[in-house]
């Protein structure tokens, strides 16, 4: 198993300025059969993703890989240790939404890599998504609630587009707004 660090676009007291280039870099897309380079690059996001318990989700933008892969928990969001069985979670590579349904949702969304604060987001309720599923076969899936949501922030990722991108209200922990007021 290969594990990554995540990046993030600040640590305590300052910006961290080449994570934040590379978090901010659009990404590529995968062409389907994957070669090896391609398989391991999702196995070290996959990886990565299940050698920790505190996200939902991840994109390998975030690990730095700028290929269009992410990975997230597709049940048992409450409780806090999850079997991380393959059923539990899903892989999409090269996702597009191919459809968006409902009036937007608005709620509070965290990033790691964006540590410490949350942002108002509203996104869509349904979407539906095509992709490439991990053996790189074609899949159509449809989104609900807050899986829809955490999918629609993960592809974000993919573009270089980060919670502190939109502007809902931000929350940020008292002790630590002289620092994020310079935002
Ligand atoms: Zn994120």
């Amino acid at each position: 198993m290969s594990h990554r660090v995540i990046l993030t676009l600040w640590t305590d007291e300052k910006i961290n300025e080449e994570e934040t280039r590379i978090l901010r870099k659009p990404s590529i897309a995968i062409p389907a059969p994957f070669d090896d380079e391609r398989k391991r690059d999702i196995q070290t996001l996959v990886d990565t993703f299940l050698g920790r318990n505190d996200g939902v989700g991840l994109a390998a933008p975030q690990i730095g890989i700028a290929r269009r892969i992410i990975v997230f928990k597709n049940k048992g969001f409450d409780e806090k240790i999850w079997s991380k069985s393959d059923k539990d979670y899903d892989v999409l590579i090269n996702p597009r939404i191919t459809q968006a349904r409902g009036d937007m949702v608005t709620m509070p969304e965290g990033c790691l890599s964006c540590p410490e604060i949350q942002v108002e987001i509203s996104r869509f309720p349904e979407i539906k998504v095509r992709a490439y599923d991990i053996n790189g076969q074609k899949v159509s899936r449809r989104y609900t609630d807050y899986l829809a949501r955490i999918v629609q922030h993960e592809m974000d990722h993919l573009d270089g587009k980060l919670i502190i991108d939109y502007d809902g209200d931000l929350y940020v922990p008292k002790k630590r707004q002289d620092f994020f007021a310079a935002f």
